[in-house]
């Protein structure tokens, strides 16, 4: 294997538009092969949108998003962090999915994740709509409840649709939370503004715990302020982040399920996730990305970057832990 298997293909030896899109041009790592042994950082698309209730697509996130992360260069330009350097990173391609069965989905994302967990693999995803983090919090979550930084214009901690349908993207933390694989009073949740089917419906996150920074709130208290407010939340024990791009303002992500006017700017997200640096994250993901509504391509590559953003923070902290075992990560 060569010394630098796992460092991206640069665009200074083969073009950006041309070869195989993987994501951030990554070699594709088979997580049954033997090379996931020495792998640290999993990037994985997960390609399945039957969570969504209204605008439909996000199984074809993974695909636009791999070639739009074509673009991702090495060095973070502010961080100066080489995510490819502290540590072995890989496209473990795309979990398996079932397009026409919602349980049998979720089954088959949590079997995949499981592996890549006990191969002491942290994950980094692209959705895939915002369900495809509840079977992924069951595979690395499964030692603990852990905290999460979650940006959404959504809580997504309703609780039924359509009678007693308790699966889909706007209930995933609330089933997360249920199952004991968050713990509420580490859950920071940024960007909220979505309108509600009623005036009561929200409280449920707000009385487990959760902090709920809604929209106008953030702007109140502006990016440094919003950051100190989550690591105080989070705290230094293992945490997820997730990023729902209808976060963003949909001039910047118009491709998603649900778009809400009124949103973060694509450098405000990107300056919150510079300062969750140091945390303790121990995986992410990027979701609702939903090319049919993405003329422009915009919404993808806005995600690309994000996951490189990202990447950057996981990297540091996956570094900071050591090398991983077979059996979980090092302390
Ligand atoms: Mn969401
Ligand atoms: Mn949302």
């Amino acid at each position: 294997m060569p010394k630098d298997f796992f460092t991206p293909v640069t665009g200074t030896t083969l073009p950006r538009y041309a070869g195989i899109a993987t994501l951030m041009r990554l070699p594709q790592v088979d997580p049954q092969g033997e090379l996931m042994q020495q792998v640290d950082i999993g990037l994985i698309g997960v390609p399945w949108d039957g969570g969504t209730t209204n605008r439909p697509g996000a199984r074809h996130g993974p695909r636009q998003v791999r070639d739009a992360s074509t673009m991702v260069r090495n060095v973070h330009r502010a961080s100066r962090i080489n995510p490819f350097e502290l540590c072995n990173c890989a496209d473990l391609g795309d979990t398996p999915v079932n397009p026409v069965d919602l349980m049998d989905s979720l089954a088959r994302i949590t079997a995949f994740y499981r592996t890549v967990h006990r191969a002491g693999v942290a994950p980094l995803s692209v959705g895939g709509d915002h369900l495809v983090s509840l079977p992924i919090l069951r595979a690395i979550a499964s030692d603990g409840p852990v905290g999460m930084v979650h940006f959404d214009a959504h809580t997504d901690t309703w609780n039924r649709y359509f009678g007693d349908s308790l699966y889909t993207h706007g209930t995933p933390f609330r089933r997360a939370i249920e199952e004991g694989l968050l713990d509420p009073r580490r859950v920071v949740q940024i960007g909220i503004r979505g309108a509600l089917y009623n005036d009561s419906e929200n409280d449920w996150g707000e009385q487990q715990g959760i902090r709920v920074i809604d929209i106008d709130e953030f702007c109140a208290m502006g990016v440094d302020a919003v950051i100190a407010e989550a690591r105080r939340v989070v705290g230094e024990q293992p945490a997820y982040l997730s990023f729902d791009v209808d976060a963003l303002d949909p001039v910047y992500a118009p491709g998603t399920g649900t778009p809400e006017i009124g949103g973060l700017t694509t450098l405000q997200a990107q300056q919150l996730i510079r300062g969750l640096r140091g945390l303790n994250l121990i995986g992410g993901d990027v979701v609702e990305v939903s090319p049919p509504f993405d003329p422009s391509g915009n919404t993808a590559l806005v995600a690309a970057t994000l996951l490189f953003e990202i990447l950057c923070v996981l990297a540091e902290s996956v570094a900071r832990r050591g090398p991983a075992t077979p059996a979980g990560h090092a302390p």
